[in-house]
C-alpha cells in the first residue's frame, strides 16, 4: 500500500530540522567518522596497517546494492579498506561458505559483513554461524548475541548500537525512564532491549509484537518509544504522549519514497525529541558498522 504520508514527511521533516526537538543522525554520524578517520590516520602514520571490512553481496537486490555501497563509500571516507566480494544470484551455501572460510583466515580482514537479505536457497543462519565471532562486525552471531545478553564484550548489532549512541550524544538518559519497544526482531528489537536494560543503561523495557493485544496503550505509556514495525506511518500521533522521545527504526520504501514507522508530521509537534527517515537511525547504522570495525582492527591489529 502506498504510503500517502510520504512526501509530506520528507517537506515536514526538512520544514522542522531548524527546530531542536530532531535527533539528527545524519550530522552525528558524519561527525563519528571524522572522528574515527583521525583515530585511523594517526595509526597508519605510525606504521600499522589499515582496518579491512570485506562486504559479501549475493545476487543483484537494487536495495543491497545501495546498502552496500553506502557502507563502501562511509569506509572509504573513514581509511577503511573496503574489499567487495560479489557473488552471483546462483552461488551455492557451500560455495558461500569457502569464501567465508577464507575471509576468518585472513591476517588483513578485521571485519566480515554478509549483506542480508540472501537468495532463499541459501542457508542463511548457517552463513552467519560461519563467520569468525571476532570478525562478525554485524553482531548477528549466535555467540555476540549470548555475550550481548551476558554483558560480556563481543559485537552489538549495528541498529541497536547506532540507537544508542544517538541518545547518549543528544544528551538524552535512558535511566529510570520507561522504554517501550514496538518489534522484537534479532536484529533490531531484541539487542536493543538488551542494550537498553543493562546496568549502565537501567531503562525498564517492554518489548510490543504482533501478538500484543493493546499497542496503543503499551506506546502510549512510553517515556521512549522505539518503532521497529517495518511499517509505513502505522504509529500516529495520538499513540504517543506529550513529551516522549521517538527514535524511528523503520525504512519502508514506498511509491513516493522512503519513510518511517512513525507518522513523522503529527508526531513532531508532541514529542520531545524525534528521529527523522530519512537522516535519523540510518546513517547511525553504518556509523556503527565502522565503529565494530575499528573495535576488532584496533584489538586485531595491536593498536591498543
Ligand atoms: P522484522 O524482522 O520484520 O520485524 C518486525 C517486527 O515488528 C516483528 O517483531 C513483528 O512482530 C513486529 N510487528 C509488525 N507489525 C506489527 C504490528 N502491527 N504491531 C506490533 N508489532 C508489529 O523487521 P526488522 O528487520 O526488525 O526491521 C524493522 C524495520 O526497521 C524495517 O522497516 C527495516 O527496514 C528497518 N531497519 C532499519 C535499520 C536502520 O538502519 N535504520 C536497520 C534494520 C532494519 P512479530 O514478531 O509478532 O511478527
Amino acid at each position: 500500500m502506498p504510503c500517502i504520508l510520504a512526501p509530506l514527511c520528507w517537506n515536514t521533516i526538512q520544514a522542522v530540522m531548524a527546530t531542536d526537538n530532531i535527533l539528527d543522525g545524519k550530522s552525528l554520524a558524519r561527525e563519528l567518522r571524522a572522528e574515527m578517520a583521525s583515530r585511523v590516520q594517526n595509526a597508519v602514520a605510525a606504521g600499522v596497517r589499515p582496518p579491512g571490512l570485506a562486504v559479501i553481496l549475493v545476487g543483484d537486490n537494487p536495495a543491497s546494492q545501495v546498502y552496500v555501497r553506502n557502507k563502501q563509500k562511509a569506509c572509504t571516507e573513514t581509511g577503511i579498506a573496503s574489499l567487495p566480494f560479489l557473488l552471483p544470484e546462483t552461488v551455492t551455501t557451500q560455495e558461500l561458505l569457502e569464501v567465508i572460510q577464507n575471509l576468518n583466515g585472513r591476517e588483513d580482514i578485521d571485519g566480515i559483513l554478509l549483506q542480508l537479505p540472501l537468495p532463499p536457497h541459501i542457508d542463511a543462519r548457517a552463513c552467519l554461524n560461519a563467520i569468525d565471532p571476532d570478525k562478525d562486525v554485524d553482531g548477528f552471531h549466535p555467540i555476540n548475541m549470548g555475550r550481548l545478553a551476558l554483558g560480556l564484550p563481543g559485537f552489538a548489532p549495528c541498529t541497536p548500537l547506532g540507537v544508542m549512541e544517538l541518545l547518549r550524544r543528544n544528551g538524552i538518559s535512558v535511566a529510570g525512564k520507561k522504554a517501550v519497544i514496538v518489534g522484537r526482531s534479532d536484529i533490531v528489537g531484541r539487542p536493543l532491549a538488551l542494550l537498553l536494560s543493562r546496568k549502565e543503561a537501567n531503562a525498564t523495557v517492554t518489548i510490543c509484537h504482533s501478538g500484543t493485544p493493546d499497542l496503543k496503550k503499551e506506546c502510549l505509556s512510553a517515556d521512549l518509544l522505539f518503532l521497529a514495525l517495518g511499517k509505513p506511518a502505522a504509529i500516529g500521533a495520538d499513540m504517543v504522549r506529550e513529551g516522549c522521545v521517538v527514535v524511528d527504526i523503520g525504512i519502508n520504501r514506498t511509491e513516493s519514497g522512503l519513510c518511517g514507522d512513525a507518522d513523522f508530521a503529527g508526531i513532531c509537534k508532541k514529542a520531545a525529541a524525534i528521529t527523522p527517515v530519512p537522516g535519523g537511525v540510518g546513517p547511525m547504522t553504518i556509523a556503527m558498522l565502522l565503529a565494530n570495525t575499528l573495535k576488532s582492527w584496533e584489538q586485531r591489529a595491536g593498536t591498543r
